[in-house]
């Protein structure tokens, strides 16, 4: 992936909150932990299921949910926006501040990061139209993380999407230590502009009230499932019109996508598949339990609106055929 040296990079909504203090916010893990009320997913609209990644972490981030309950720990909004709003939206560091233009992109894995978050934001903004709104923020952080609206989260439970602030987190070690190390994924360029454009898809979803269809949470043809697949079928409809997509100026910021890039691409989106992630934690597989869906679908999804599919060619609600 390559970016057009001259566009200029809006850094406006990118922003980082450095290494997560957890202690800082008084009782364990800051209270609230998980967003969606302590079921599978505790995060839902991550890129990977609450079940998988880091089994052992999970029994003990449950424990702590258990102490809480009571203290703002079963409210998805109420812990966040009292105890964390403006001192935690302050405490940011100067990461993406050298960042003006797609040559700096070509340089520095933040920049590009900002620059993909500007092509998201343009190709959605062209395909939404009057439905548009930009997420509030893209925050990295690492570690923990105390989220305005999701509560507190860590790395384990991966890059995600937290409807009520409009704000995609993204730990940006989770590639490494994560993805590439645990999940047997790609390390490569545009593994990260993926998941970016994935998360970015629940964006969209939440605009357009998709998430308000989800009713089963759990299992091969969940609506769970088909949330997911859809983010993954909207991730491949960017990656299809990036080397177009121009921005306000009317520059194209994404000048290069390549065949390679497609391929890490679609690594990263088998890497997180329910099936696999299963296999590798348990050695098993249970399908009653899937929330992503498997590898064999994301890649499938993915291709979908790489292929040059519409927002309905990618109404995952609509089909059986996942
Ligand atoms: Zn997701």
């Amino acid at each position: 992936m390559r970016f057009n040296p001259k566009a200029r990079l809006d850094t406006g909504r990118t922003r980082d909150r450095g290494r997560g203090r957890a202690s800082r916010s008084g009782g364990p893990l800051g209270g609230a932990l998980g967003g969606g009320g302590g079921g599978g997913s505790p995060l839902p609209g991550g890129l990977v299921g609450g079940g998988g990644i880091g089994a052992v972490v999970l029994v003990v981030l449950v424990v702590v949910l258990t102490q809480c309950v009571g203290g703002g720990g079963s409210d998805p909004g109420g812990a966040g926006s009292s105890a964390y709003d403006t001192s935690r939206m302050d405490a940011g560091t100067d990461r993406y501040a050298g960042c003006e233009t797609g040559e700096d992109a070509n340089a520095s894995a933040d920049c590009a990061r900002v620059a993909v978050e500007n092509s998201l934001t343009d190709f959605w903004a062209d395909e939404l139209g009057s439905r548009f709104r930009a997420e509030q923020a893209l925050v990295t952080f690492t570690g923990s993380v105390a989220t305005d609206g999701c509560g507190e989260a860590t790395s384990a439970v991966g890059p995600f999407y937290c409807p009520p602030d409009e704000t995609i987190y993204l730990d940006t070690a989770f590639f490494d230590q994560v993805l590439e190390d645990r999940l047997g994924g790609p390390d490569g360029g545009f593994v990260e502009p993926y998941v970016l454009a994935h998360e970015y898809g629940h964006h969209v979803q939440n605009l357009l009230g998709t998430m308000g269809r989800v009713r089963t949470q759990e299992g091969p043809r969940s609506d769970s499932v088909r949330l997911e697949l859809q983010a993954d079928c909207y991730a491949g409809m960017w990656a299809h019109a990036a080397t177009t997509t121009e921005d306000s100026s009317g520059q194209v910021l994404v000048a290069e996508l390549t065949d390679d890039d497609i391929r890490q691409a679609l690594g990263a989106a088998a890497a997180v598949g329910d099936d696999r992630i299963q296999q590798q934690a348990q050695g098993t597989v249970d399908e009653e339990s899937w929330t992503h869906g498997s590898s064999a679908s994301r890649q499938r999804w993915f291709g979908v609106g790489y292929a040059g599919g519409t927002l309905e060619d990618c109404d995952t609600f609509a089909t059986d055929d996942l």
